[in-house]
């Protein structure tokens, strides 16, 4: 299949192909999405396909209009309410019970749905100008989200129908996502909006032992994608839990062939590695957007091992922990224990 390479200009064309059960990545605020028309089961199987994402990991539904999200959930809550004034459009997924229409497909068999409403404008358009959009990230299953179209293209040149190309993403981490379909608000995954930001709207809310831990081998996950092994290079990511000045010292004294790093603006110039800044140093914002255009970035200079340090988990802190601490595959050095 040859895949389209589209501009947002032609985002009408993009809606044709969704119309005809095809699949077009979108540029949302976050990350690249891989979308397919939600209420088609088998446009959204292809979607599984495409990416090799293990079936039983649902998707987020997209929207463009409040209105469209009665015909994907059961029970509208108050709570839910709440955050879709405040937060809504933007980078914030509700789990909710599913109404009969939304295809086992997408919710893996779950009794509810994934949905969130996007503000980039060409997501929106696409939306509006199709239906309800099922797609997770437009990366192959596994690897860092893509952040603009290249990204995409690296990962599913041939697999997909089209791309369209809407530069680099606001965010650049996936979108926070919260269930309100438990007994209290639970936080499964922690993203641009902040577990403050949403404590402050509606209260109470638990954070899922997932978003900081590796799941135990026979415990069940709240929300399936946490199982998996995610975010990753190709390179070894290593974390380490530290000040600065011991960073440093850590990854000048295993400097060799292949060794590089992650770092912030103001280490540059500090160590003896090859590095990639993230931004500057406390900049969460900037951090997560950067961090997997960063860890691409890495194995395309064939790096085997990348040293980062382990960041703070306030605010959006606590999104950029999540995904670079799977990335690393939970292997950190602390000082302490040096
Ligand atoms: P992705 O779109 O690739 O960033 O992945 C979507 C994330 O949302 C995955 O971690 C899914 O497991 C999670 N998710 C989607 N739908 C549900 C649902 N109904 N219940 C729990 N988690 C969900
Ligand atoms: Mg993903």
């Amino acid at each position: 299949m040859k895949t389209l390479m589209l501009s947002a200009g032609e985002i009408e064309k993009a809606a044709g192909i969704i119309k005809n059960g095809g699949l077009v990545a979108m540029p949302t605020e976050t990350v690249y999405g891989l979308a397919a028309n939600a209420f088609d089961g088998k446009a959204v199987a292809g979607i599984f396909k495409a990416k090799g994402r293990p079936m039983d990991n649902p998707l987020i539904v997209h929207i463009s209009a409040l209105s469209q999200i009665d015909e994907l959930v059961s029970e509208f809550p108050e709570k839910a309410k709440i955050l879709a004034e405040k937060f809504w459009p933007g980078p914030l997924t509700i789990i909710l019970p599913k109404s009969d229409r939304v295809p086992d497909e997408v919710s893996a068999g779950l009794d509810t749905v994934a949905v969130r409403f996007p503000s980039h404008p060409a997501a929106r358009k696409l939306i509006s100008l199709s239906m309800p959009l099922a797609a997770p990230s437009a990366n192959l299953s596994g690897s860092p989200s893509p952040t603009n179209a290249k990204h995409v293209m690296d990962d599913m040149d041939g697999r997909i129908d089209a791309v369209i190309d809407g530069g680099e993403c606001d965010v650049g981490l996936e979108s926070t996502v919260i269930t309100l379909a438990s007994d209290r608000p639970r936080l499964l995954r922690p993203g641009g909006i902040t577990a403050e930001q949403l404590r402050e709207a509606i209260g109470e809310l638990d954070i899922d032992e997932a978003v900081t831990k590796p799941l135990a081998k026979d415990a069940k996950a709240a929300s399936p994608g946490m199982k998996y092994k995610h975010y990753s290079p190709k390179a070894n990511v290593i974390l380490i839990d530290g000040d600065e000045e011991y960073f440093i010292e850590y990854v000048n004294s295993h400097a060799k062939d292949g060794t590089a790093a992650l770092c912030c603006d103001e280490d540059l110039g500090k160590l003896k590695v090859p590095c990639i800044s993230l931004g500057a140093r406390g900049d969460d914002k900037a951090h997560a957007h950067t961090l997997f255009a960063a860890l691409r970035k890495a194995d395309e200079n064939g790096c085997k091992i990348v040293y980062a340090r382990c960041p703070g988990t306030q605010g959006v802190g606590l999104a950029v922990y999540n995904r670079i601490i799977r990335a690393a595959g939970f292997e950190i050095i602390h000082a302490a224990e040096e």
